[in-house]
């Protein structure tokens, strides 16, 4: 039988490594960078043999306050301590205050709280057919959703069921039906796909996973016309770009519109643990009757406690202000490197990806190399980098960032006397 402490003893190293332990006992369903972190601090993390890095990456945005934020971490620990789970047959003293200040702070009316963003993206569907079918009329089991090519919304299967992306899908068959697909940032392409069965539009403001795409300016208003004119829902998934990311509260915000309903997940949870929410207008929340859908862990005190405590973090550290002042420094300086292994930096507020020729150098590659350097980010699509550090990381921490970048930069370059 193979034995991996055996043949790690064996070896040139004499202790078996956590990161070891992971790949041998782990299902491989992840390619991790090769650091192995122990502990975090503002924009900060540290692996295990002591090197210190900047995360420019945040847990894929899910750590906008920063590690171990100390406000948020004391508000987490006495919550803990005092009550963490009780479940939904009872009230608490945590979930209303949370529901408020979420509902005030997104416009909307009410929220219904899960602890993924995939739950979160579920709770959109199974509200948005419901309110096709009971409210607006579309006979039984015939409600359809829009979503545009290209989106990232988990990895459940029904969410799978409407990716683009072949290998979240592969194997995992048979699929959900009921969602159309129409090109992202194409908003006449969402009204042709509209049918009197079109329930809602479900939409990323910007697109994440796909390699931070940025849409057309316009592009959400015209989309809030469109689905008022023929009575659909639009459904704004704001897991990623919710909670000031973008530079603003939320990323419908750019465009003076108000969705029927969002999702938020990720920074919700403060980055201390998982915490998503629907939240929508009472026309659509109504659709649900006690019984008809839940979650044991979702909107437990602990849960609340840490959300309402990043929902206030949020407005009163003016992390949107500060995500879009500094998001367009990062950006600018990015765009200012004329390297011939960038082919595009895009982005919006503190979420910017850096597409890079992989003629040149893979993002792969590129982040293996940030690493040895001290700066993590993790690539997206193979050939873009994203940018998306803590909200609150100084603009000194931005600049070592950027001169390890321009330095990774050089290692790749093709043309011998580069003029920079
Ligand atoms: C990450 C993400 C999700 C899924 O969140 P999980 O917590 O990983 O389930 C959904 N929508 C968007 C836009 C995301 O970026």
């Amino acid at each position: 039988m193979f034995d991996l402490k055996k043949t790690l003893s064996q070896s040139a190293t004499p202790t078996v490594s956590a990161r070891a332990l992971e790949d041998r006992y782990g299902a491989k369903n992840y390619h991790p960078l090769p650091a192995e972190l122990t502990r975090g601090e503002g924009s900060y993390l540290w692996d295990t043999e002591g090197r210190r890095y900047i995360d420019m990456m945040a847990a894929y945005s899910a750590v906008s306050f920063g590690h171990a934020n100390p406000e948020l971490l004391d508000v987490f620990t006495r919550q803990a301590s005092r009550l963490a789970v009780t479940s939904r047959a009872f009230y608490t003293d945590q979930l209303g205050p949370f529901a408020e200040a979420v509902c005030k702070l997104t416009g909307l009316d009410r929220m219904l709280p899960m602890n993924t963003g995939a739950e979160a993206v579920e709770t959109a569907i199974k509200a948005a057919r419901k309110w096709g079918h009971k409210v607006k009329g579309i006979p039984a089991n015939q409600a359809q959703i829009i979503v545009a090519a290209g989106n990232f919304a988990g990895r459940t299967t029904t969410v799978i069921s409407f990716s683009s992306e072949e290998q979240y899908k592969d194997g995992f068959g048979p699929f959900t039906p009921g969602f159309v697909a129409v090109p992202f940032g194409d908003a006449d392409a969402l009204e042709q796909a509209i049918t009197p069965n079109t329930a809602a539009f479900l939409v990323e403001p910007v697109q994440g996973e796909a390699g931070i795409i940025v849409p057309p300016a316009g592009y959400l208003k015209r989309a809030r016309e469109i689905c008022t004119r023929h009575n659909v829902l639009l459904i704004c998934d704001e897991v990623q770009t919710g909670m000031g990311r973008t530079g603003r509260n939320f990323g419908f915000e750019h465009d003076g519109i108000k969705p029927d309903a969002i999702t938020l997940g990720k920074a919700l949870g403060g980055g201390l643990l998982p915490v998503s929410a629907f939240v929508a207008t009472e026309a659509v929340m109504s659709v649900f009757n006690p019984g008809d859908h839940g979650s044991t862990f979702g909107g437990n005190p602990l849960a609340c406690a840490v959300g309402l405590a990043s929902v206030n973090l949020l407005q009163t550290e003016k992390l949107a202000e500060r995500a879009e002042a500094t998001g367009s420094y990062l950006i600018q300086r990015l765009q200012r490197f004329d390297h011939p292994a960038i082919k595009a930096v895009r982005g919006r507020g503190l979420f910017i990806g850096m597409e890079l020729d992989p003629k040149v150098v893979t993002a792969r590659e590129f982040c293996e190399a940030l690493l040895l350097r001290g700066v993590l980010s993790k690539d997206t699509h193979h050939t873009v980098v994203r940018f998306a550090p803590p909200l609150n990381i100084s603009r000194e921490t931005i600049d070592q960032a950027l001169a390890v970048i321009e330095a990774t930069l050089d290692e790749f370059s093709m043309v011998p006397a580069l003029t920079v």
